[in-house]
């Protein structure tokens, strides 16, 4: 049967699902086909790593809407079932099961998927990623008191892993190619006060280590390091990032953007078919505010773009320019990062009683990011500077500085 109205989504992650229900939002009234390769109802991944892992969330509770949802706005959900091709002169996509679904826009919310370690033993049981809800639910199942989990990668995934773990009386060595925690996306003054928490957590710590091997009759049982150690384990968590899943995209001649190996799309998240958009951890986007092409993997990204492309696959012509924005909790400690700091050539300290703060700012006073770890009003601080950056406000280093000055009375500011 053919559905020449019909928009189809491929992914029923964040992106996919969000999209699904605000085009519905947006007054489209055709047919909607959301397809996604889990099992479960679209979930949020977040709570894996955090309250799956420490027992205070269970997979259910990480539903993204709520039952019901899709069917009150007429949605097909069709779950596990992956999409194989899309025939863009035909305007479809194949499913594994041979059968075919006909769209007239088509949005690819495929995500990301962890990278794989490739050494010799990766392969053996306990050896484990965490991406997908069945991905917690074994984790979880392996983490009791006593247990020792060796985590390759000193990333988010790695770090939350070990915050949990250590909540559950593991016992938990954190093995890191780098110099030090959170080389991607995190300032080094941030990541060695996560760092240093973790230490007093009693988590160890190897940097520029490299995994040789992974060894153990049948199971994992030690992590074998290229200087020699061989640290003991039951379970091995790899989380050395993940690469965003364009072979759908790629096999269809969509352009790749050769960087940051996402799916290239314009401002209005259209890629170079113009009847199929992209959203989420798999696409590679021009961002306004820093002049450049990038790829972002956190929550709030795959939220907004899901809207943004919705809303444009109906017509409208919204250009995505949100200021990025992400978080990571550890035990009781969250860290937020607004912008992108790298763009920044100075850098401005704030110490508050329970937090630090890094303001990133631009060689004309600008603010590029911020970026603080703590605990209480570091959400706060950082959602206003994100407004900051939002404006282009100029902002005076000495009063971002001053602990006293109210960050909100900086708003006023005139722009840059
Ligand atoms: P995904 O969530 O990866 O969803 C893509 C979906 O598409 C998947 O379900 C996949 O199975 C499906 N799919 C792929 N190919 C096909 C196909 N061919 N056919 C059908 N279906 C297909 N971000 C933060 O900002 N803060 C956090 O604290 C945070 N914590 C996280 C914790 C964990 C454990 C993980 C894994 C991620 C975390 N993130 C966090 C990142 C955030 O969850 C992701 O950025 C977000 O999930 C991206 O959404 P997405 O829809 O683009 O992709
Ligand atoms: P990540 O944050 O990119 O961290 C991976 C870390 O592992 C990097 O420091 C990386 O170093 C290092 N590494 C790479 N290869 C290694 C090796 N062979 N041995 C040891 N270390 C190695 O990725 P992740 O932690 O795996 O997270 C995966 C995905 O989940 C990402 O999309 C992430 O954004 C998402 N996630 C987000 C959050 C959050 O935002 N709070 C939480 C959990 C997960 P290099 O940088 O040098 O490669």
């Amino acid at each position: 049967m053919m559905h020449e109205d019909a928009i189809v989504i491929v992914g029923a992650g964040l992106a996919g699902a969000r999209a699904s229900v605000e085009l519905r939002e947006a007054g489209y009234a055709n047919r909607i086909v959301l397809i996604g390769g889990e099992a479960h109802a679209p979930y949020d991944r977040p709570p894996l790593s955090k309250a799956v892992l420490a027992g205070q969330k269970t997979i259910g509770e990480c539903a993204l809407f709520a039952e019901g949802v899709f069917a009150q706005h007429a949605i097909d959900v069709q779950l596990d079932r992956r999409v194989v091709e899309i025939d863009r002169s035909a305007h479809r996509v194949v499913l594994d099961d041979g059968s075919t679904v006909s769209y007239r826009k088509l949005l690819i919310a495929t995500g990301a998927e962890p990278r794989q370690l490739a050494v010799n033993g990766a392969l053996k049981a306990g050896v484990m990623t965490l991406r997908t809800a069945d991905d917690a639910r074994s984790l979880a199942a392996r983490l009791s008191p006593g247990q020792r989990l060796a985590i390759v990668g000193g990333g988010f995934i790695g770090l939350e892993v070990a915050a949990s773990a250590c909540g559950m009386g593991c016992d938990v060595t954190v093995i890191e190619e780098g110099q030090r925690v959170l080389m991607r996306a995190v300032p080094p003054a941030i990541a060695a006060r996560i760092e240093a928490r973790h230490r007093a957590a009693g988590v160890r710590f190897r940097f520029a280590a490299q995994v040789a091997e992974i060894a153990g009759r049948g199971a994992a049982r030690e992590v074998c390091l290229a200087d020699g150690e061989r640290i003991p384990c039951d379970t091995v968590v790899i989380g050395i990032g993940a690469a965003p899943r364009t072979a759908l995209a790629c096999a269809a001649g969509l352009e790749i953007a050769h960087d940051t190996k996402g799916i290239a799309v314009d401002e209005r998240l259209a890629t170079s078919d113009p009847d199929i958009f992209a959203a989420g951890d798999v696409t590679s986007f021009p961002h306004p505010l820093y002049g450049a092409r990038i790829r972002l993997e956190c929550w709030k990204n795959a939220e907004d773009q899901a809207r943004v492309a919705a809303r444009n696959m109906t017509g409208a012509e919204i250009r995505y320019q949100a200021v990025p924005w992400f978080w990571s909790d550890q035990y009781e400690l969250s860290i937020q990062i607004a912008g992108l700091p790298q763009f920044g050539v100075e850098q401005v300290v704030r110490e508050t009683a329970d937090a630090l703060l890094l303001f990133h700012l631009r060689a004309d006073g600008a603010l590029a990011a911020a970026s603080g770890v703590g605990t209480g009003a570091v959400g706060r601080d950082v959602r206003i500077a994100q407004m900051l950056i939002e404006r282009g406000v100029r902002v005076d280093a000495g009063d971002l500085a001053d602990p006293s000055v109210r960050l909100k009375s900086l708003l006023a500011a005139v722009p840059a």
